[in-house]
């Protein structure tokens, strides 16, 4: 048997040799062929290759004019010594500000927002709470006073504290809605609600704003995002990723209930003066989701797979503007000739 098969490579083994080194060859030449970039079959690409291609998909956005928004002062924020709030609006605004709001109540409230009942004046939203609160102060703000307004609980009250954890009630509730009842027509956004963290001594965590929520006209409740931005250049040179204050911090809103799921950018965020982080070259202009940091430029974000700041997957990314699009538009073009 061995024979017989030994005698038989004998006879066919010039055509043998000849198979087996055209095979060699031509899978040499597939490879070389495939290192220079040349369409050769998946399988001998490398893997990193085929991971590039696939693109990060775009998020559509809608923008929205937002006639509201309210920052906390820093500085020493206490139950017992009141809060300083700075509202900046576009129209004349009533703050009111409610102390001891319940957790439970709120979250009815902005439900019933959703089936019906618009929350666009403090009676409404009073009466969605069912006046689950401890306390109430309103503001009247006039139309792009930047002026700063302390609320404070009454000094009778006798409230230190709210209590260990888990808590029933949010320190403080502050609502700004539109004081005019004919500016409601112009604004999609009727009403924002910032519930907003204030140290104590049964929970020590800094004073801060927890959660801001716009809320439409349509009935739609938007959460209103911080992005996370350089606040200049050189900090950003060389380091992986600088500590969380230093971020200067621009706010988007994200629509949640949407199944479009839209963006809304704040007005006036147009230009930037940052560059990207990874040519240095070009503006930052996009946000990767769903760690939003804003460190990109459009031609780089086709680049990661992952983000450069905080190595999260990035499963969406929106531009900020799309004027830095149509200018990178131009300068490839310029390259190309
Ligand atoms: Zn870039
Ligand atoms: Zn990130």
């Amino acid at each position: 048997m061995a024979a017989v098969f030994l005698v038989m490579l004998y006879e066919y083994s010039p055509l043998f040799y000849i198979t087996v080194v055209s095979i060699c060859f031509l899978i040499t030449a597939a490879m070389v062929l495939g290192w220079f970039g040349f369409d050769v079959p998946v399988i001998l690409r490398s893997s990193d290759d085929t991971e590039l291609s696939l693109k990060i998909p775009e998020k559509r956005m809608v923008q929205v004019k937002n006639p509201f928004a309210l920052e906390m002062v820093s500085g020493a924020s206490s139950v017992t010594g009141g809060v300083r709030l700075r509202p900046r609006c576009l129209e004349s605004c009533v703050l009111t500000c409610y102390w001891g709001c319940a957790v439970q109540g709120l979250q009815e409230a902005l439900q019933s927002h959703q089936h019906g009942v618009r929350i666009s004046t403090p009676h409404k939203f009073e009466e969605a709470l069912h006046s689950d609160y401890q306390h109430h102060q309103t503001f009247l703000v006039e139309q792009g006073d930047p002026s700063e307004r302390l609320s404070h609980l009454p000094a009778d009250s006798g409230i230190r504290d709210l209590g260990f954890l888990p808590r029933v009630r949010y320190p403080l509730v502050a609502l700004l809605t539109l004081a005019e009842p004919d500016v409601r027509e112009l604004y999609e956004i009727v009403a924002n609600v910032t519930v907003i963290h204030i140290t104590d001594d049964k929970y020590r965590l800094t004073s801060r704003i927890l959660y801001q929520y716009l809320l439409t006209a349509q009935g739609h409740v938007l959460d209103l995002k911080q992005l996370f931005m350089s606040a200049d250049d050189q900090s950003w040179r060389g380091v992986s990723e600088p500590p969380e204050e230093e971020q200067q911090q621009r706010k988007e809103e994200e629509e949640e209930r949407r199944e479009e799921e839209p963006d809304l950018q704040e007005s006036g965020s147009g230009e930037s003066g940052w560059d990207c982080v990874v040519c240095q070259n070009a503006p930052v202009n996009r946000v990767l989701l769903p760690c939003r940091h804003t460190c990109l430029c459009d031609g780089c974000v086709e680049r990661f797979r992952q983000c450069p700041m905080c190595r999260a997957f990035v499963l969406e990314s929106f531009a900020l503007s799309h004027h830095f699009t149509t200018n990178r538009q131009e300068l490839e073009g310029l390259a190309g000739e």
